[in-house]
């Protein structure tokens, strides 16, 4: 028999399609059935003073981190300096356990203030979550790093075994060659290669900051003593000298690629992405931006320009938590240049869209999944998109996976109706 709810809210925001005032989501077998206007309460399970989104997307995640109870260094720390941190605090806990311990929290995290899927890049402690059923959708990017021909080689074969596992996870496998100061020439060409022939998507963080362009430029400064002082630096792996846009014409050749951050992207290169919207998506990460005391953000310019661009958290370690209804508003109250409808796009559609997933995730629209963010204020009605994206008290109350409710808060549930109640009653 076929299993089917509806449900009422204030305000239902499909994103593809126009938001509608009093709306109901109709879910059949965890698809979405129908979204409409609200013509008769009969069998309706009413939300109340809501409002119903696509399930929030994190594009760009390191869940080993979550188990840090602030971000490290300090804000406005040149970006080399945090990096000796995160090799110190990597060094320090060495124990994998623990990491798959940190990993399961991020993930519990994620669920609990609205995020159904993630883009979360992965090193060796994603081996034990496996046995776990993912609570969110995850893409997990297997982090590649190394110089050496040595160290390209290990990372090869990482990405080879990582790969092998499509099918047989929670969680679907990519590759992440991590940055032009930690990856040989010859990795990226590999990654790509890999991503090209699997159908893997590929995450590269890129344009981060002023010292990795300056690398790129003179291979000298900040991160060349960083590699020097760590006696990672091999000349020979990488060309005399390069720009982002060398690495976004790598990349195009994967079959879909995120470009993480992107700070520091030209005008050129931005033209690029938007070129390439169909299969490469940049992920602005706003609070980690925020901390390092980087200019504005080129998000609405690539807009602008027809790009596609998403939103993610990033870690623990750069950012207070991993709530992205924090890191959405975050966005919307300091971002002039973006409308506030823009910035829910990009948590949702372009988070699926970077993803590969946009003709499943993203959207409100019939044989979609049913991934769902429900979103209620403290306090006065819920109006309209901008409002709710705004304003200081509204907060993520539950998140629905595949139909499937997987966070509740309980004193909002305690404010529903019996039929309501009865049916979030087994999440409590
Ligand atoms: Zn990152």
């Amino acid at each position: 028999m076929d299993n089917v709810v509806r449900l009422r809210a204030r305000l239902v925001i499909p994103v593809a399609t126009s938001t509608i005032a009093d709306g109901v989501v109709t879910i059949r077998n965890g698809s979405i059935a129908e979204v409409a206007a609200c013509s008769d309460r009969d069998g309706v399970l009413d939300l109340g003073n809501v409002a119903i989104l696509p399930g929030l997307v994190n594009a760009h995640t390191h869940l080993e981190f979550s188990d840090l109870a602030r971000p490290l260094g300090h804000s406005g720390a040149p970006l080399v300096d945090w990096i000796r941190d995160v090799i110190a605090q990597r060094v320090d806990r060495g124990d994998e356990r623990r990491v798959e311990a940190a990993i399961q929290a991020g993930l519990d995290e994620c669920v609990r203030t609205g995020t159904t899927t993630i883009g979360e890049i992965a090193t060796d402690g994603w081996r034990g979550v496996s046995p776990y059923r993912a609570a969110v959708r995850a893409t997990a990017f297997r982090e590649l790093r190394g110089m050496s021909p040595e160290r390209v080689e290990t990372a090869r074969a990482a990405a080879e075994e990582h790969l092998a596992e499509d099918g047989r996870r929670s969680w679907r496998p990519g590759l992440s060659p991590h940055a032009p100061y930690s990856v040989a020439d010859a990795l990226v060409d590999e990654a790509v290669a890999l991503s090209a022939s699997r159908g893997a998507p590929l995450a590269m963080h890129l344009a981060e900051s002023l010292e990795e362009i300056e690398f790129m430029r003179t291979r000298g400064g900040a991160f060349r003593t960083l590699l020097d002082d760590l006696r990672a630096w091999h000349a020979a792996a990488l060309a005399p000298e390069c720009a982002p846009i060398d690495y976004l014409r790598r990349l195009a050749g994967a079959s879909r690629a995120l470009v993480v951050h992107g700070n520091y992207l030209d005008a050129e290169s931005l033209e690029f992405l938007a070129a390439h919207a169909e299969r490469m998506a940049l992920v602005y990460c706003p609070r980690t931006h925020a901390y390092f005391g980087h200019p504005v953000h080129p998000a609405a310019e690539l807009l602008r320009r027809g790009g596609v661009v998403a939103l993610g958290t990033d870690s623990r370690a750069s950012n207070p938590d991993l709530d992205m209804w924090a890191e959405l508003r975050f966005a919307a109250q300091h971002h002039p240049d973006l409308r506030p409808q823009d910035v829910l796009q990009m948590a949702t559609l372009g988070g699926a869209k970077a993803l590969g997933l946009a003709e499943s995730i993203g959207s409100l629209l019939g044989g979609r999944r049913a991934d769902l963010t429900v979103v209620a204020t403290t306090g006065r009605a819920i109006g309209d998109v901008e409002q709710l994206v705004a304003s200081d008290d509204t907060r993520v109350v539950a998140t629905i996976v595949d139909g499937a409710l997987r966070f509740v808060d309980r004193d909002w549930g305690e404010t529903l109706g019996e039929q309501a109640r009865r049916w979030i009653a087994p999440s409590m």
